[in-house]
């Protein structure tokens, strides 16, 4: 099983309380985005010509020839009950696929993330970042199959761990831990830092549906079709703000709504943080608490 290090109380309440206040830097996002761009149309298994060509010319490395790669991805790949003999090697990577500035909340300092492209099946994570090596690894297996907006939500997600105040361990969450070990999957999504990585990324993919909304209103030539995409975004807004108002058990339990498109992906992150009980969890609160407030700006954007 993982182990984590629990953060003391103090440590919990900065972290929450940075999480709502925080927005992404514009210049992360330009930087994430960047990262995708380059990951779809180049480095992604998908593309085989561009990375045959890639290998050609020696920005993706095999494995097999560059071995001594082995202890880097043994302390992303491994868990803790695992021997070491267990854990399976990529067939190929690309240690320079490409780097990310961030601005380190927990030292001041501008810090420079490497982004590796890692390809074969030895995770089922999309991403994953080691404050160890100051990197973050893509997972091209399981990363190849999402959108554009999910790539690159993933991206940020793991950006964010970057820069968080309070780091703790890196990210080792499979979806392995999906089916079963429920025990897991809670403690997992409750970490302080997850929480917030979470957290972030779903503000993101809000933010990102309203930004394509507003833009294809102001770019429409017809009046008729601004009045349907205004509609659009009018509904859009109405979604979030059920969300704020609604119990969380009519999305999960009763089932008489269904979630928004942009959260079906962090389904399991919001039905762990509703809790159990009837009344609401603290961390259900602190995630309505973000929307209301993610809820006022857009809609004072949309005046
Ligand atoms: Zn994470």
């Amino acid at each position: 099983m993982h182990k984590y290090n629990y953060m003391n109380f103090k440590e919990f309440t900065t972290i929450l309380k940075e999480a709502k206040f925080r927005e992404t830097p514009p210049e992360l996002i330009k930087q994430v985005k960047k990262l995708t761009e380059l990951y779809i149309n180049q480095y992604s298994s998908s593309n085989e010509d561009s990375v045959k060509d890639l290998i050609k010319k020696g920005k993706i490395l095999e494995f097999n020839k560059n071995k001594f790669y082995r202890p880097y991805f043994e302390h992303f790949l491994k868990e803790d009950d695992e021997d070491l003999a267990s854990v399976e090697m990529p067939d190929y990577f690309a240690p320079k696929f490409g780097s990310l500035t961030v601005m380190d909340l927990e030292t001041g300092k501008k810090e420079k993330i490497q982004v590796m492209c890692v390809y074969g099946d030895v995770t089922d994570a999309w991403a994953a970042y080691s404050d160890n090596f100051h990197t973050i690894n893509l997972y091209d297996e399981n990363l190849k199959t999402l959108s554009p907006a999910l790539i690159e939500s993933k991206i940020l997600h793991e950006a964010t761990h970057a820069f968080q105040q309070y780091k703790g361990v890196s990210d080792r969450y499979t979806k392995k831990s999906n089916s079963g070990e429920d025990l897991d999957i809670e403690n997992y999504y409750k970490r302080p830092i997850e929480y917030d990585s979470h957290l972030n990324e779903i503000v993101y993919n809000i933010r990102q549906k309203f930004n394509m909304l507003t833009t294809s209103i102001k770019k429409a030539k017809e009046d008729a079709t601004k009045r349907i995409l205004q509609n659009r975004l009018d509904l859009f807004l109405q979604e979030l703000k059920v969300l704020i108002k609604a119990d969380p058990e009519s999305y999960f339990k009763l089932k008489e709504l269904t979630l928004p498109s942009y959260l079906q992906n962090f389904e399991n992150f919001l039905e762990t943080i509703k809790g159990e009980s009837s009344d609401e969890s603290p961390l259900w609160k602190k995630f309505k608490l973000k929307m209301v407030n993610l809820y006022n700006e857009l809609s004072s954007e949309n005046l």
